[in-house]
C-alpha cells in the first residue's frame, strides 16, 4: 500500500493508473477506521482494479462548537486496517496541503440541507461538498463509496455529482452495525458504558417504527412521536432530531408512502450519534 500526502504526487500517480487502463474505486473517510469504513473498502475492492482511501479530518465540515479537536485520530492503526482491507493507495494530506492560505472558493449546497444534520449543523454540507470536489479532482476515481449511515450526505453527494457533472459513480453502502444494532461510528469510543448500552435504543426505536409501519400505521407525526418516546424513555441522551422525510429528496411528508427515511440524532455527553433506516412502503 502506498501512502501519499502530497496532492501533486497523488494526481501524478492517479494519472499513471488511469493511463494504464485501471479502474479506480475511492473511499473518502475521516479516519479512526472501523468496520463501516472497511465495508466500503471491501465493496470498492470487489468492483475496481485500484482502491484509494483518503483520511482527512475536514475542518470545513465542523461547526465552531463541534468536536473537530476531539475527533479521534490514530494514523498507525488506520494504516494497518487499510492495508488489511486491500487498499492500494492511502491519501493522507495535512490541513495546509488541502487548504493553503490562498484558498478563495466557497461552495454552497442549496437543496436538501434545511433538514436533519443540515439544519442542525450550519455549513456542514458546504464543507463536505468543498472537500469532495477537491478529493474527486485529486483521485479522479470511477466510483466513490459512501455509507448510508450518513444518508443525507449520500443524497447531497448525489446532487453534487449530477449538478456539477462530476464523472464519478456514487456507490451507496448499507449501514454496518454492532451485534446489538448500534451503527458503527468513530464517535462510539466517546460513550461511557451506560451510554453505550442506552445507545442501542436508537436502532431499536427505528426498528419499532418499522414494525408499526408494517402493521399499517402511516401517520408521520405519530410515528415520529413514538420513536422519540422510546429514545426519551430509555436513554439520557438529548434528542437533536427524529424526523421522517421522502428519500432521497428529503421533503416533508404527512403519510408514510413510497421511499422514506426515518432518521435520528441524539446527543450524549461526549458524542452525538446518528442513525436511520430507509424503507419503501
Ligand atoms: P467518516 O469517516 O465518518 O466521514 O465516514 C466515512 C465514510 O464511511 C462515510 O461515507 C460514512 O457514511 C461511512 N460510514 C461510517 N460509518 C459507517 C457504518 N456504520 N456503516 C456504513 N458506512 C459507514
Amino acid at each position: 500500500m502506498k501512502i501519499i500526502s502530497s496532492i501533486s504526487t497523488m494526481q501524478l500517480e492517479m494519472k499513471k493508473q488511469i493511463r494504464s487502463g485501471k479502474t479506480i474505486g475511492f473511499v473518502p473517510t475521516m479516519g479512526f477506521l472501523h468496520e463501516g469504513h472497511l465495508q466500503l473498502a471491501a465493496e470498492a475492492r470487489k468492483n475496481n482494479d485500484i482502491v484509494v482511501m483518503s483520511i482527512f479530518v475536514n475542518p470545513l465540515q465542523f461547526g465552531p462548537n463541534e468536536d473537530f479537536d476531539q475527533y479521534p485520530r490514530d494514523f498507525e492503526r488506520d494504516e494497518r486496517l487499510a492495508q488489511n482491507a486491500g487498499v492500494d493507495i492511502l491519501f493522507y494530506p495535512d490541513h495546509k496541503e488541502m487548504y493553503p492560505d490562498s484558498f478563495s472558493i466557497k461552495v454552497t449546497v442549496q437543496d436538501k440541507i434545511d433538514v436533519l444534520c443540515g439544519e442542525k449543523r450550519e455549513g456542514h454540507f458546504d464543507g463536505v461538498a468543498t472537500v469532495l470536489i477537491k478529493l474527486f479532482n485529486i483521485v479522479m476515481c470511477d466510483k466513490a463509496y459512501f455509507g448510508l449511515k450518513d444518508a443525507q450526505q449520500v443524497a447531497v453527494v448525489d446532487s453534487l455529482i449530477k449538478d456539477l457533472n462530476i464523472p464519478v459513480e456514487l456507490m451507496p453502502v448499507p449501514i454496518v452495525r454492532e451485534e446489538d444494532g448500534l451503527a458503527k461510528s468513530s464517535r462510539n469510543v466517546y460513550l461511557n458504558q451506560i451510554e453505550r448500552e442506552q445507545a442501542t435504543f436508537l436502532y431499536k426505536s427505528l426498528q419499532a417504527a418499522k414494525e408499526q409501519i408494517n402493521d399499517g400505521y402511516d401517520n408521520v407525526q405519530e410515528i415520529r412521536q413514538y420513536v422519540m418516546n422510546i429514545i426519551e424513555q430509555n436513554t439520557d441522551g438529548i434528542i437533536d432530531y427524529v424526523d421522517i422525510y421522502s428519500y432521497p429528496n428529503l421533503k416533508a411528508i404527512e403519510k408514510i408512502n413510497g421511499k422514506i427515511i426515518i432518521a435520528v440524532a441524539v446527543k450524549f455527553k461526549k458524542a452525538r450519534l446518528i442513525d436511520n433506516i430507509i424503507l419503501t412502503v
